[in-house]
C-alpha cells in the first residue's frame, strides 16, 4: 500500500519519540512492503512560535488530506502563562472537532513483563489484564453550553461576591449515542463480545436516554453481551475487579476520568497508547501521555506508547492487522529482552537500562 500520514512532531519529546516511531513504521513498509509518506506539520507551542497560532489552517488540510494522522504531544512550560483560550493544547480540541473523531480508543493492557509496575494486588491481575475503553470525544459536557449568571444581591458573608451560579450544560441526542454504541459493539464484537455500558441513569435524563439507545443497538450484536453500570460502581469494580471488564462504553466527561483510572493500573503512562476515530475509520493516533518538557531533548523519553499508537494506526485505519501485531510483538520481546528505559527501569534486576533512539532501533530490529 501507498499511504500518506500526516505527523504532527509537537513539543516537548514529541519530535523524539515520533522520530522512533517512524523509524518503526519504516521497518514496518520494508518488512511488508508498503510506502508510507510522511507530510509533517505544526500544531501546538512550535506552531505558536512559527506562525502565532496554535492549529494554522494548512495544518488541518493536510490532516483531511492524509490517510491518518499521528500526533506525539503538545504544551510545555514556555507557554503555560498564555490565557486559555490561546495555549498550545486547544490544538488537540481543534483537531478532534476540525476532522470529527467522535469515538476515542483507550486500550489498558498490563504487559506481563511490567506486571510489578501495576499499584493492583497481583491476585487481581493474576493471568493479566486488557480492557478497551471507548470514550465519546465530540459530546456531553466539555461541549455543552457552559457560563455564569448573578442572582440575589449582594449579601452578609459572600465575601464581597455576588450571588453568581456557574453551569456546564450535558447533553446528547440519540444520534451521537447510537454512532459510538455501535464503535463500542463493533470492537467488542472483535474481542471477548463482552460490552459494558457505563452512565449516571439513576440522576441524569442524558443517561437515560444513553441507556435506552444502547438497549436498541444491542439487538443488532445478538453475539454481544451487554451489561450497564452507575460511573460510581465502575469506578470501583475497575480497582477491585478489573478483570471482569473486556469493552467500556462511555460518555465524554466518564470516559475521561474511567480511561485515566484504567491506565494508572497498567503502572506505566509511557506504554499507553489511543485512537481518535471519525465514523469512516480515519483516524488520528496518540500516546495518552504529555509533552515531558522535564525529560525533552535528553534521550530519556520511552517511545513505546508511541509506537504502539502506530500500531493501532495500522490496525484501526488500514486494516494491516499483521502488520499491528508485529509491532506489538517485537516491543513484547524487547521488553522480555530486558530493555528499559529510565521510566520503567529497575536497579539490580538484570534489566538493561537504554535511551528513546536505542529503544526504538532495537524494536525497528526485532520487525
Ligand atoms: P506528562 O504526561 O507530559 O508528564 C507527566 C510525567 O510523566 C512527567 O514526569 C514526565 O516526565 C513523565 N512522562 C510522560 N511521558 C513519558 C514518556 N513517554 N517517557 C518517560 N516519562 C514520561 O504530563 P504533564 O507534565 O502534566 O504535562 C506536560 C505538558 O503536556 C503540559 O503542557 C500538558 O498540557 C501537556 N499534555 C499534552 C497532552 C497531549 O499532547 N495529548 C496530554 C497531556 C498533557
Amino acid at each position: 500500500m501507498n499511504l500518506t500520514i500526516a505527523v504532527i512532531k509537537g513539543d516537548g519529546i514529541g519530535p523524539e519519540i515520533m522520530g522512533e516511531a517512524q523509524r518503526v513504521l519504516d521497518a514496518v513498509g520494508a518488512r511488508f512492503g508498503h510506502t508510507f509518506t510522511y507530510n509533517e506539520v505544526l500544531a501546538g507551542g512550535c506552531a505558536i512560535d512559527a506562525v502565532g497560532t496554535c492549529l494554522p489552517a494548512g495544518t488541518v488540510e493536510a490532516c483531511k488530506e492524509s490517510d491518518a494522522v499521528l500526533l506525539a504531544a503538545i504544551g510545555g512550560w514556555k507557554w503555560d502563562t498564555l490565557p486559555g483560550d490561546q495555549r498550545p493544547e486547544q490544538a488537540l480540541l481543534g483537531l478532534r472537532k476540525e476532522l470529527g473523531l467522535f469515538s476515542n480508543l483507550r486500550p489498558a493492557i498490563l504487559f506481563e513483563e511490567l506486571k510489578d509496575a501495576c499499584p493492583l494486588k497481583p491476585e487481581l491481575i493474576a493471568g493479566g489484564l486488557e480492557l478497551m475503553v471507548v470514550r465519546e470525544l465530540t459530546g456531553g459536557i466539555y461541549f455543552g453550553d457552559r457560563g455564569r449568571r448573578s442572582v440575589g444581591e449582594d449579601k452578609e458573608g459572600t465575601e464581597g461576591r455576588k450571588g453568581v451560579v456557574a453551569y456546564d450544560i450535558e447533553q446528547y441526542s440519540d444520534a451521537e449515542v447510537r454512532r459510538i454504541a455501535h464503535v463500542a459493539f463493533d470492537m467488542a464484537r472483535k474481542r471477548e463480545s463482552k460490552l459494558t455500558s457505563v452512565d449516571k441513569a439513576n440522576v441524569l435524563e442524558s443517561s437515560r436516554l444513553w441507556r435506552e439507545v444502547m438497549e436498541e443497538v444491542a439487538p443488532s450484536y445478538p453475539d454481544v453481551e451487554l451489561s450497564h453500570l452507575y460511573i460510581d460502581n465502575a469506578a470501583m469494580q475497575l480497582v477491585c475487579a478489573p478483570q471482569q471488564f473486556d469493552v467500556i462504553v462511555t460518555n465524554n466527561m466518564f470516559g475521561d476520568i474511567l480511561s485515566d483510572e484504567a491506565s494508572m493500573i497498567t503502572g506505566s503512562i509511557g506504554m499507553l497508547p489511543s485512537a481518535s476515530l471519525r465514523e469512516d475509520s480515519f483516524g488520528m493516533y496518540e500516546p495518552v501521555h504529555g509533552s515531558a518538557p522535564d525529560i525533552a531533548g535528553k534521550d530519556l523519553a520511552n517511545p513505546m506508547a508511541m509506537i504502539l499508537s502506530v500500531a493501532m494506526m495500522l490496525r484501526y485505519t488500514f486494516s494491516l492487522e499483521e502488520e499491528a501485531t508485529a509491532i506489538e510483538a517485537a516491543t513484547k520481546t524487547v521488553l522480555e529482552k530486558g530493555y528499559r528505559t529510565g521510566d520503567l527501569y529497575q536497579r539490580d534486576t538484570g534489566q538493561t537500562l537504554v535511551g528513546t533512539a536505542e529503544i526504538g532501533c532495537l524494536i525497528a530490529q526485532e520487525i
